[in-house]
């Protein structure tokens, strides 16, 4: 459906470390039409959810999160790298390839009972997703759904959010 956008997408082989084909997403976000039927894409979906706030992941997913919120007219909350939020966080930690990750939001970014979307620009393994449900959660919030440009479906992150409501528009 979103062919003409996986186009947009340019592979860079051996980043960041050998071995690795790294999906780069600044040759889609140059391109207006395609960074604009990106947004519209995402804006038409979830209009009518009941959205409260929009969670975007360090640092692709503010590049998508911010915008949608906008145009929902609904919050944006940070989701960032341990140590960067200034005021009181809770944290999540999460295992990578080699050692772990922890990711932080502020304690008081979400009231209970508050329906967010998670937003992030590609799901890899779902480690990084899946610890930004864990932050919505413990504050209480609920996860209404993940959005994400890319998928990289053989690496099974979806696996890690069985349960909720995952939209990918560009799958390899
Ligand atoms: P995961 O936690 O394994 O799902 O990895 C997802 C996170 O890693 C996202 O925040 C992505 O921005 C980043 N990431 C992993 N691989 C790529 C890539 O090929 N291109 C861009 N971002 C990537």
């Amino acid at each position: 459906m979103f062919d003409h956008l996986r186009e947009k997408i340019r592979d860079v082989p051996d980043f960041p470390t050998p071995g690795v084909i790294f999906k780069d997403i600044t040759t889609l976000l140059k391109d207006g039409p395609a960074f604009k039927e990106v947004i519209d894409t995402l804006v038409e979906r979830y209009r009518q959810r009941g959205i409260d706030a929009v969670v975007a992941i360090e640092s692709r997913g503010y590049i998508f999160g911010a915008p949608l919120a906008a145009a929902l007219g609904v919050g944006l909350i940070p989701v960032r790298k341990m140590g960067k939020l200034p005021a009181e966080t809770i944290s999540a930690t999460y295992e990578l390839e080699y050692g772990k990750e922890t990711v932080e939001m502020h304690r008081d970014a979400i009231l209970p009972g508050q329906k967010v979307l998670i937003v992030d620009d590609l799901l890899a393994t779902g480690g990084t997703a899946n610890a930004a449900k864990s932050l919505v959660e413990q504050l209480g919030g609920k996860v209404e759904g993940f959005a994400f440009l890319i998928e990289l479906t053989f690496l099974k992150g979806r696996d890690k959010l069985t349960g909720y409501d995952v939209f990918t528009m560009i799958t390899y």
